[in-house]
């Protein structure tokens, strides 16, 4: 048996980004909750202390850190304020997709994303085409030295503010998830043009519609050879992705229940702190637990990658079940608040919303459970 603990590095590693987080992330947090689109000056603050490049190689401008302290990071944060947990993972998931990029495109392209001048977004996703992703139909048919773009992605994250999207698209339309191809589109491309998705959660990272209408884009950004652009998210980016997106919400959650504690130690009925019924302190007893558990699983995932081992198992574990532990958690929470957790003046309501969107986000619990039988029982497992 290993130490399940953290090195003194990652624990001095949280501790600073607690303190950052509470005294420059929680003011103004609830307001910027029901607002669509990233606050610029906090984004440029959490770039200035280096957090977009946490994992990320020196020579790109980055921390040269491990993935574990990327994860603590996301979970401090979304403690405060969800979304700046979630705006620190895309850095590290263009530097992973970028691999097999063009040097050119890398050393132009990833400083940016560190330094926050600018913001990367992942369209996968179509109006047609979400857990089947096979079945995109977004085209990238040859012109020349270019490709011609058209299509459509819908829902992406951060979609309306970025500078650059992680796009899949089809170079061989009639090939299935063997025509898929990855490039890194530059949004300021003539032909892009983008719209507002309203969702009842994760609003600051506003998520759009991104319309490629006879986009021309050079071959130079094409990531990767023709045709495997599945395997490129899926050894770069897809397993990190799950990870932390779990972490977001166990975060949510953690700082909710710990708010939940507080509350419920103040709060009288029947002449007494309500902590004192079991149906109360159970409840809390028992969501501590999954979170307690699931953070494991999340960082027993991390730790897997800085060691350079397979986490594909681990990561989809962490994808079905830890945003449905934050769900469950925070609604408990808001029960236990009585009438005023389900009151928009509180921040809990808005939670149970974004913590919902992780559910969706980057393949559903089913989607996620193929994967995990996959990995355990192999083909035979596999519906299609
Ligand atoms: C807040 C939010 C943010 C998002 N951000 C992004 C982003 O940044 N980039 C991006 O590309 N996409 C993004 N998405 C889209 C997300 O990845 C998709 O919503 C998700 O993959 C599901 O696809 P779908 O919505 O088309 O549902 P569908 O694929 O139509 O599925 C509908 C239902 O059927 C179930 N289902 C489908 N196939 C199977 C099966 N084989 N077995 C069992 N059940 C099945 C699904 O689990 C789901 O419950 C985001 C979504 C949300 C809500």
């Amino acid at each position: 048996m290993t130490d399940f603990g953290f090195t003194e590095e990652q624990e001095m590693f949280r501790t600073t980004i607690r303190r950052f987080a509470q005294k420059e992330l929680s003011a103004g947090a609830h307001e910027r909750s029901k607002t669509h689109g990233l606050s610029q000056e906090k984004v440029k603050r959490i770039a200035e202390l280096g957090l977009l490049g946490i994992p990320i190689p020196e020579e790109y401008g980055g921390q040269g850190g491990d993935w574990v302290s990327l994860g603590i990071a996301i979970e401090e944060m979304s403690k405060v304020d969800p979304w700046t947990g979630n705006v620190i993972i895309l850095p590290a998931l263009g530097f992973l997709c970028l691999q097999q990029a063009q040097q050119e495109v890398k050393e132009e392209w990833i400083p940016a994303l560190v330094q926050g001048k600018k913001i990367g977004c992942f369209a996968v996703t179509e109006p047609e085409a979400g857990s089947d992703v096979s079945a995109i139909r977004t085209t990238a048919l040859r012109d020349g030295d270019h490709y011609i773009l058209n299509g459509e992605k819908a829902p992406i994250s951060m979609g309306m503010d970025a500078d650059v999207a992680i796009l899949f698209a089809k170079t061989d339309p009639d090939a299935g998830a063997k025509g898929v191809t990855c490039f890194w589109s530059p949004m300021d491309l003539e032909g892009i043009s983008r719209s507002l998705v309203v969702h009842t959660g994760m609003k600051p990272t506003a998520c759009a519609s991104i319309f490629f209408d006879n986009v021309r884009i050079h071959e130079k950004y094409r990531v990767g050879e023709e045709g495997k652009g599945f395997y490129i998210f899926a050894a770069s980016g897809a397993d990190y992705l799950r990870v932390c997106l779990s972490l977001t919400g166990l975060g949510v959650a953690e700082a909710t229940l710990e708010q939940t504690i507080e509350y419920v130690s103040q709060r009288n009925a029947f002449g007494r702190p309500i902590a004192k019924f079991e149906g109360v302190s159970f409840k809390i007893a028992e969501h501590y637990t999954y979170i307690e558990a699931a953070k494991l699983l999340c960082y027993k995932a991390l730790y897997l990658k800085d060691q350079g081992l397979p986490h594909s198992k681990e990561s989809a574990m962490c994808k079905w079940w830890c945003p449905e532990v934050a769900f469950n958690a925070i609604h408990d929470c808001i029960l236990l608040h009585g009438h005023i957790g389900y009151s928009e003046e509180y921040p809990l309501e808005q939670r149970l919303r974004d913590t919902m969107g992780l559910e969706f986000a980057d393949g559903t619990a089913q989607i996620m459970k193929i994967i995990v039988a996959r990995e355990i029982m192999g083909k035979v497992a596999v519906p299609y």
